[in-house]
C-alpha cells in the first residue's frame, strides 16, 4: 500500500518577506538582522514591543532588548 502525499505547501503568509528578513516596523517593510526594540513611550499607546532593523536601528538611535542599561 502506497500513501498518496499531498505537496500542498501554500503558507498563508500576510506579507511576503524575503528569506532571512524580517518584518521592521520602522521603515514598514521587510529588514535583515531584525532585533526587539522596546518602542519609547511617545505619550499614547503601550509600551508595544517592534522589531527594527540595523539599518533604522542606526538610523534612529534603536537599542535592542537585552542591551539597555
Ligand atoms: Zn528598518
Amino acid at each position: 500500500m502506497q500513501e498518496i502525499t499531498h505537496a500542498e505547501t501554500a503558507p498563508d503568509t500576510p506579507v511576503q518577506v524575503p528569506a532571512g528578513h524580517g518584518w521592521c516596523s520602522w521603515h514598514h517593510g521587510p529588514g535583515k538582522e531584525l532585533r526587539l526594540i522596546t518602542a519609547v513611550e511617545q505619550g499614547s499607546g503601550p509600551g508595544a514591543h517592534h522589531r527594527a532593523c540595523a539599518h533604522c536601528r542606526a538610523k534612529y538611535r534603536l537599542i535592542p532588548l537585552g542591551e539597555q542599561r
